[in-house]
């Protein structure tokens, strides 16, 4: 059974009761009547009341008032009435409850809020008529009021730990298996709400994840949703939170064709309706300022919060007093100022501190400003500096001699702060900038130096036998094919031996496999420690290895040979207690004028090989001009 299927069948979500059940239950037949509705409405005054004042509100324009009930079902019509009769009684019922961290009032001011703008804002929209949008609004996040009902104790805690809203569902989710806009739309399509409204209240926190075609109808709504919340958040923000909430709102209103002026007059006749409202509702609004006050307040915007556009800036300038009140201007912005009184002294001092800005006067003792900005930009890290001029000079000469030096900007003496401030907001965002690009390149650089590590460890790998740690087949392949043309080409001499390990199977059959990758190993080893250093060791099958002499004299290369044939005879290889004897056979050839190519010099190499075995193992043979000769064992 689903979550929410449990909690029905408990009776543990909020539901109508009295008057709005029986609303729903009348509506629910094809046949209801205004008059049956308007009859139930008026057993309830406090509905009847929010009834007339919804049919009186500002969606229905000029039209001339409703006085009785009666009219304002018929204005409002059916369906309506019992949204709104719906979310009335759930206010009624549920402005406290056992949650304790839940704010109960606050939701429902909320949700007034949300209900009111949704009313508003889409009244130019052709999204839905407008009593719906507030019906709509109104219970567009009921499923969290329901997690409240549900699990009283289990959500107060969570929401005492939760932190950020954006993680909130995530959290209902692990904890309780279901989350609030799940609940929202099963709520919703229970109470017979069309999915055309219920899913774009689903996705209502999210719409961009909800992939609704734009220009559809749900694509309107959900935007509209999203901006009656963010706007109801503002409702209910604390002061400092609603600078930024206002600056999104504008963004926003774009969505839905509102423009930013547009916008403002919108929020300052909805906010006045909330306080009404909520007087009727019993649920508290507060009376906020001017949406254009709002937003100009100096509380910091999105990219201006404290601390955030803050920077280190080293400010260069002799007289006292400036220096004094631009510190002081720095500073009342959260910037770090270190302060210098000359050139020299800021040459010295930006070293040490690596300030993001200099902000230099130009005038100055011992090393004036342009001069240190021109040796700022001659050295590897002041290359990357913004540098700001403060000068009382602006004739076009100066200026182009300051920009010759490297500066970035300047402002005029005596500054004006707002000018400064706009001056370093430019040069923040040059300096963030420049941040990601190192970012990004120390990034890039990274990756350049992971992949060719892994590129060369898969090359490693490709090349290498897994067991013994020689060269594997494929290697032995690549390294003669090499072998065999710098030898035809400079016309020096090659040689190849087979090497075989001798009754191996034997050494499997009595130790086992584990013993026998034992004892390959070890002979590999040896094979690899005896073999002249520029001999290419590989083994290219079980028990067989293949050994490639460059630049090896025939003679020499049979000495070798039997060095390794011997070196393997007298191996002891401990095994548990015992110690392990083991040997190898091993086939010698050189290339000839009558040999064809590299296959046809292992094949000879193979021959010898093979009469080595015949003529009894643990021995060296070698092969010349198709004759084979084996040595003593
Ligand atoms: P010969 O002296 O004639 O070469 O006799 P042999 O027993 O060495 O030759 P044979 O070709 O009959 O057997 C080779 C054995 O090597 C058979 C196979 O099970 C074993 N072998 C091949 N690869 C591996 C390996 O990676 N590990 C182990 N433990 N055994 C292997
Ligand atoms: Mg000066
Ligand atoms: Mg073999
Ligand atoms: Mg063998």
């Amino acid at each position: 059974m689903k979550v929410i299927d449990e909690l029905k069948a408990c009776n543990r979500l909020p539901s109508p009761k009295g008057v709005a059940l029986a609303l729903m239950q009348v509506c629910q037949r094809e046949d209801a009547t205004t008059q049956e509705v308007a009859k139930i409405v008026q057993t309830d005054p406090a509905l009847s009341g929010c009834v007339i004042k919804q049919a009186n509100s500002a969606a229905h324009g000029g039209a001339r008032p409703v006085a009785s009930v009666n009219e304002a079902v018929m204005r409002l019509g059916i369906g309506t009435v019992r949204q709104l009769a719906l979310g009335f009684s759930l206010v009624d019922q549920h402005l406290a409850g056992p949650c304790k961290a839940f704010d109960y009032p606050r939701f429902w001011s909320h949700s007034l809020l949300m209900a009111l703008a949704m009313q508003d804002l889409g009244s130019h929209t052709r999204a839905g008529a407008a009593d719906e949008l507030f019906a709509c609004g109104l219970l567009a996040r009921i499923g969290t009021l329901a997690l409240a009902t549900a699990y009283p104790a289990e959500y107060a805690e969570l929401l005492q730990t939760a932190g950020l809203e954006a993680s909130l569902i995530q959290q209902e989710q692990q904890r309780l298996e279901t989350d609030h806009n799940q609940l929202t739309m099963a709520m919703l399509s229970d109470w017979g709400i069309p999915k055309a409204l219920s899913e774009p209240v689903f996705h209502h926190e999210d719409p961009a994840k909800a992939g609704f075609a734009s220009g559809t109808r749900a694509y309107m709504l959900v935007h509209l949703l999203y901006m009656a919340k963010r706007l109801a958040d503002l409702g209910v923000a604390e002061e400092i939170e609603r600078n930024r909430i206002t600056a999104e709102l504008m963004l926003l209103g774009g969505n839905i064709g509102i423009d930013a002026e547009g916008l403002g007059a919108r929020v300052d006749s909805i906010m006045p309706q909330w306080v009404e409202w909520g007087a009727l509702l019993k649920v508290p609004a507060s009376s906020l300022p001017p949406f254009a006050k709002m937003d100009c307040t100096p509380t910091p915007r999105p990219d201006t919060e404290p601390g955030a556009t803050a920077m280190r800036i080293l400010l260069v300038e002799d007289s006292a007093s400036s220096r004094q009140l631009l510190e002081k201007i720095l500073q009342q912005d959260g910037h770090t100022v270190y302060s210098a009184t000359n050139g020299r002294e800021a040459l010295a001092m930006a070293l040490e501190v690596m300030p993001q800005v200099v902000m230099t006067d130009w005038v100055m003792p011992e090393m004036d400003g342009l001069e240190l900005c021109k040796a700022l930009r001659a050295t590897e890290w002041g290359r990357d500096l913004y540098l700001l001029m403060l000068t009382s000079v602006e004739s076009e000469e100066d200026l182009i001699k300051a920009y010759e030096a490297g500066v970035d900007e300047y402002v005029t003496k005596p500054v004006n702060p707002g000018a400064l401030q706009a001056r370093l907001r430019a040069a923040w965002r040059y300096v963030k900038l420049q941040e990601q690009w190192e970012g990004d390149r120390a990034q890039l650089k990274q990756f350049a130096a992971e992949l060719a590590i892994a590129n060369r460890k898969l090359k490693h790998a490709a090349l290498t036998d897994f067991l013994t740690g020689l060269f594997n087949r494929r290697a032995a392949m690549d390294l003669l094919a090499q072998a065999w043309s710098s030898a035809t080409r400079a016309n020096s001499p090659l040689v190849v031996m087979a090497i075989d390990i001798d009754h191996f199977k034997g050494i499997n059959d009595q130790h086992g496999h584990a013993v026998g990758d034992q004892v390959l190993r070890e002979v590999a080893k040896t094979l690899r420690a005896a073999a002249r250093k520029e001999d290419n060791v590989c083994r290219v099958g079980g028990e067989e290895f293949l050994v490639i002499c460059q630049n090896a004299d025939f003679k020499a290369a049979v000495h070798s040979a039997e060095r390794l044939r011997q070196t393997v005879h007298s191996l002891d290889i401990p095994v548990g207690q015992a110690l392990i004897k083991t040997s190898v056979s091993i086939g010698i050839a050189q290339k000839e004028l009558g040999t064809a190519n590299a296959d046809a010099l292992v094949g000879a190499a193979d021959t010898a090989l093979y009469a080595a075995k015949k003529h009894g193992r643990d021995c060296t043979c070698i092969i010349a001009k198709g004759k084979v000769t084996c040595g003593n064992s």
